[in-house]
This record gives structure tokens, C-alpha cells and sequence, in this order.
């Protein structure tokens, strides 16, 4: 068992080196997978000598530096890293690996469920497939090709566009997908089954043409329509309302019994559980419509306040979440009924958020440390969080807050950011200061508002007093900025 670590958003320090590209081959047999992993690295700390990279009980084919087999003396395998010593400034790297996609039961890195393989990687499942500089501010290149049988697993997915399809022999076929968007490896994802699909097409704003497909298990091809309508209903708002376009020449979505998590956004291909996707109209409620329509349109708003600008350490999880959750209430409400969505979206807020903020987990949106990541996907980060961003938006006005949007993304594409850079280009842009407003970030509990009326001598007042609950450790709280 290894020893509990807490870890602390004020210990944050900068990677030590860079992965300026990852070629990445699968290779996916019925026991175990080969795994290969070209990495071009560049060092940007001048004094690190060692490269330490995240890697879970590793078992180790062979290394190569500069095309040079590594000796067994120049680096160290421990439990949970891979540490090769003395490297050199810029060099190349080759990692054959080993792994067992059928006995992984933690769930994450790539695991097979039924008779399909797939990939959960966030928060820090990518270390279990090959060791890796497994952190969001490390972005890369990704080129990945996936060889398997080809009865078996015909289709074969990963990020990016589809590049090259080779028959490696009789029974397996190779495909070779590259992403030319920088991104995070938690943002990594792999498929490989017999899958059924439903296909449609997209023109972006500026003209592309972009391939959208829904793959399913066989026979669910029928309940896939309306996801696919809503998606294109997503892009279209994405489009209008913020200027973001699609970047990729397709648009993946997977939606499998066997995928455990609700839905992941990786690049160009996300990944659902069936039931947040499919629907016939013979069985499904309105609410069951309304909330694949959401659903869907999070994760494709994710291609944007996500994956483009990422996050820069797990600590800013609101960063993204906060934000889409607010764009995705907001598509809703756009599309069915502002009054409905409105009330529904304070009805959850009240019966998860308020009640988590009330109890002993309470927490920052932006938590100050934690042991597991997997504990901060939490009400507070997203629901709370996109309420957060509702306040900038009425705060700034539609108007302003469209231009300050807009030199969000100007400034930050393709980096992994934080929440201060956010509300820098909300407070420049909206001309306005929020050094008290970002109290919201740092402090927990739901404060009450005490409201008091009199009407004498023909003047009407309205006292309104602010209740800050302590923190949960005992210690007292700012007041917030309300709106
Ligand atoms: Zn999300």
C-alpha cells in the first residue's frame, strides 16, 4: 500500500521538462496489450538531471534514448514512477510497455468491458498505460495507432483525425489517428469493438465540412438520433453565441454499456455510457431528452473551455467544469424554456450543493489541497462553480462578457491556465475589479442573506445582512460579493 500523500495547490511548481510530441502504437491482444511510446522531450528546468515520469506497477519491455538501449543502471522503477537518469537537454525517447486491459478493474487508463476496449484518463488514469509526464500542464502532440484483430475490434478509434488504415496481415488491420491539437493526457482516449453507428455531417461557419459520428453497441443504431441532433444543435450555439468552432475534420462520440464514468470529453472523441445517450421515443420521458441534449452539448462545449485551454493542475477543476456547466445551462435554456431550466437548475443546486456545503465535505470551488482527485468532481466544482460564472455574466452583461470571452480565448489558446487568468480577461474586458469578488474561489459554505423591511414617514427600507458560515476548519470567512 503506498503512504498517503496530501497535496497542496501552494506547492505547485512548474514541469521540469516539456513533451514536445508522443507516437503512441497499441497493440491489443486477447491477454494483454504492447505498448510503444515515442516521446520527443525537451528539458526547460536546466538543472533537473533526472527525468521522473508517472508510471503504476510497470512492467517494462525495453528503453531507448536517442535510439540507444538504456542499461538497466541508468534508471529506477519504483511503484508509481519511472526515473531515467542523467538526460540530456533534448532527446528522444522509446518506451515498450506491457499491459492488461482485461484485468484492469481500478477502471482507469484502458480496461476491457465486455467485449470492447476503452479509455477513462481523467483525472490520472494515463500513467496506467505508459509512463508519462501525467499532468494538465504538460500538452503534447498525439499521434496513435491502434492494430487488432480485425473480426474482432473493426473499429478502431483515438483522438484526432483518421489518418492511415493498413492491413497488417490477414486477421489484423492497424489505424493510425493524429490530433494536431496540443492537449493534456487525460484527455487520451482509445476504442477498439464491433460497434453499430449512426453518421451525419456538419458545415462549421467558416466552411469545413466535419464527419460526425455516433458509435454504439450493435442494435442501438436507432436511439442514437437524437444525441446526434442535439449535437449539431451544440455546435451550431457554440458558434453563435461564443464564436468557437469545431477544429477537427470528425467528430467522434462513443456511447457503450460497458463504459463505467458518465461521460468524458476527450479530443474528438467522447466517450458516454449509454444511458446518458440513448433514447427512442417510444420509451424516453422529455427529461430523458432534455438531459442527452445537455449532456452531449457539455462535452462538445468541453472542446473549448477544456481541452483548447486546459487546466493548469487539477486544482483549477472549476476552470472547466465551472465554465461549461454555466455554457451548457445556458444552451438549455436557449433551446427549451429559460423559466424551466432556471428553476431546475436551482432545484439540483439547492438538493446537492447547498446540502454538501452544509455538511463536513464542504469545500472551496477551488479546494486548497487534497489525497485523491477523484473525491473534487464534486456539486461545489461544477454546480456551484458555473453559479460563480453566472455571477461574472450578470456582473459584466451579456455584451461585455462576450468580449471578455473572447480575449479568453485569444489569450490562453492551447495552454493549460488557471482561474486567475480567467477572471483576469473577465475583469479587462469587463473593465471592472473582482479582487473582492474572487473570495467565491477560496471560501466554502452557503452564506445567508437576512433581509429586513420598514415603511414609516413614507420611506421604504430594505436592510439586507450578510451570515458568513465559518470554514470547516473553524476559521472565519470574508463576505462574498452577491448578485
Ligand atoms: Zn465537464
Amino acid at each position: 500500500m503506498s503512504e498517503i500523500k496530501e497535496i497542496y495547490l501552494h506547492n505547485y511548481t512548474k514541469p521540469a521538462f516539456y513533451i514536445d510530441s508522443i507516437n503512441l502504437v497499441f497493440d491489443l491482444f486477447e491477454e494483454y496489450a504492447l505498448v510503444t511510446s515515442m516521446m520527443q522531450i525537451q528539458k526547460s528546468d536546466a538543472d533537473e538531471k533526472h527525468l521522473r515520469l508517472d508510471t503504476i506497477d510497470l512492467e517494462l519491455i525495453s528503453l531507448y534514448i536517442n535510439d540507444l538501449k538504456v542499461d538497466e543502471s541508468r534508471y529506477i522503477i519504483e511503484e508509481e514512477s519511472l526515473t531515467i537518469l542523467n538526460v540530456p537537454a533534448t532527446f528522444r525517447i522509446k518506451i515498450e510497455n506491457k499491459i492488461y486491459p482485461q484485468n484492469n478493474t481500478e477502471l482507469e487508463g484502458l480496461y476491457k468491458s465486455g467485449s470492447i476496449f476503452c479509455t477513462q484518463n481523467e483525472p490520472e488514469g494515463f500513467r496506467r498505460i505508459t509512463p508519462y509526464l501525467d499532468r494538465p500542464d504538460v500538452m503534447s502532440v498525439f499521434t496513435t495507432t491502434v492494430i487488432a484483430d480485425k473480426d474482432k475490434y473493426p473499429i478502431l478509434l483515438s483522438n484526432g483525425n483518421k489518418k492511415e488504415i493498413v492491413e497488417v496481415d490477414e486477421n489484423r488491420q492497424s489505424v493510425t489517428w493524429f490530433d494536431p491539437h496540443k492537449k493534456p493526457s487525460y484527455l487520451f482516449a482509445l476504442v477498439a469493438g464491433d460497434l453499430g453507428s449512426v453518421n451525419d455531417s456538419y458545415v462549421t461557419a467558416s466552411g469545413e465540412n466535419v464527419e460526425l459520428n455516433i458509435y454504439c453497441d450493435l442494435g442501438n443504431e436507432s436511439k442514437c438520433h437524437h444525441a446526434m441532433n442535439s449535437l449539431k444543435e451544440a455546435m451550431l450555439w457554440d458558434e453563435q453565441k461564443y464564436g468557437r468552432e469545431y477544429d477537427l475534420e470528425i467528430y467522434n462520440i462513443v456511447a457503450v454499456d460497458s463504459f463505467n464514468m458518465g461521460a468524458m470529453e476527450n479530443k474528438g472523441l467522447n466517450i458516454f455510457n449509454s444511458a446518458y445517450v440513448l433514447a427512442d421515443t417510444d420509451t424516453a420521458s422529455d427529461a430523458n431528452f432534455m438531459g442527452i441534449q445537455s449532456v452531449i452539448a457539455h462535452e462538445y462545449f468541453h472542446n473549448w473551455t477544456g481541452n483548447r485551454i486546459t487546466c493548469r493542475d487539477w486544482f483549477q477543476l472549476t476552470l472547466k467544469e465551472g465554465l461549461t456547466v454555466f455554457r451548457d445551462q445556458c444552451f438549455s435554456a436557449d433551446l427549451n424554456s429559460q423559466e424551466v431550466q432556471r428553476i431546475e437548475d436551482v432545484k439540483a443546486l439547492r438538493e446537492r450543493q447547498f446540502v454538501e456545503d452544509a455538511s463536513p465535505t464542504s469545500h472551496p470551488i477551488q479546494p486548497k489541497s487534497y489525497i485523491s482527485m477523484n473525491n473534487f468532481y464534486t456539486a461545489t466544482v461544477y454546480e456551484k462553480g458555473a453559479e460563480v460564472i453566472r455571477m461574472i455574466h450578470t456582473l459584466l452583461g451579456e455584451e461585455n462578457y462576450r468580449r471578455a470571452t473572447d480575449l479568453y480565448f485569444e489569450s490562453f489558446d492551447g495552454q493549460a491556465v488557471t482561474t486567475d487568468d480567467f477572471l483576469w480577461a473577465m475583469q479587462k474586458a469587463g473593465n471592472i475589479d473582482l479582487s473582492a469578488f474572487k473570495n467565491w474561489y477560496h471560501q466554502s459554505g452557503t452564506p445567508k442573506l437576512e433581509v429586513e423591511e420598514s415603511f414609516s414617514e413614507g420611506i421604504y427600507s430594505l436592510t439586507l445582512t450578510q451570515k458568513i458560515p465559518n470554514a470547516v476548519d473553524g476559521s472565519e470567512q470574508k463576505p462574498f460579493t452577491i448578485l
